[in-house]
């Protein structure tokens, strides 16, 4: 059976592998709250910007919100400090069967003959989830590479409401292989049914938190 991994399905794993499973292999995760939280629809808007602006598409500014017009601002001002325009390629969706990996690379520059791949993050960056990010630049690297046909030299994120966090650094062929690694290993333990709660303060804003504890399955229990 494919599961389509993505990132964020693996974040939500990692965080809590019990709420994972409640999320996606029960009723209760197929429930979906009828309004979406502005803060998603606001960095949708932004996304769409930066696509559109790098297919060079028209766009209508008064449209926006401070919010996404304070990103949009912010994206040209990160495009000049890095020396860059329009991506050669942007949102790039794929899904790797051999991984069984979804991703949605946001674009890739071309700069002095070398590819750069750039993932575009509107919330707050935390020092503490860099090797968080790492790992999801490496997934985006290694599907770029196998479907594209080409070599990433660098990588990066930039965060366009808080612009100085940004950074644009060199792939390293090692981590590469070891992001790939940590990726399969994450993976086995899904496919080996492995869902252990993790309790923390964060818990008391689950959506399953009536019923995590007395749940019970076959696949789980
Ligand atoms: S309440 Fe806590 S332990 Fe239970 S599923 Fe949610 S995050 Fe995991």
């Amino acid at each position: 059976m494919a599961l389509r991994f993505s990132k964020s399905k693996l974040g939500d794993y990692k965080n809590c592998p019990r709420k994972f499973y409640l999320k996606n292999f029960t009723f209760m995760g197929s429930r979906r709250p009828s309004e979406e939280p502005s803060y998603l629809i606001d960095g949708r808007y932004c996304h769409e910007y930066f696509e559109n602006y790098n297919i060079g598409a028209e766009y209508e500014m008064d449209l926006y919100n401070d919010f996404v017009k304070a990103n949009i601002r912010n994206f040209h001002d990160l495009l000049r400090k890095y020396g860059l325009d329009r991506a050669i390629y942007a949102e790039q969706k794929d899904y790797d069967p051999d991984l069984d990996l979804v991703t949605v690379i946001d674009a890739i520059y071309e700069k002095d003959g070398e590819h750069w791949l750039i993932d575009y993050k509107t919330g707050k960056f935390h020092k503490s989830k860099m090797a968080d990010l790492r790992f999801e630049l490496y997934l985006y690297v290694y599907a770029a590479e196998k479907h594209l046909g080409i070599t990433i030299d660098k990588m990066g994120m930039f965060f366009t409401f808080y612009p100085e966090s940004s950074f644009v650094e060199k792939v390293s062929r090692k981590k590469l292989e070891s992001s790939i690694d940590k990726y399969k290993s994450e993976v086995d333990k899904i496919y080996g049914l492995q869902f252990p709660r993790i309790y923390g303060p964060l818990c008391k804003y689950c959506e399953f938190i009536y019923c995590c504890e007395s749940y019970k399955d076959d696949i789980v229990e």
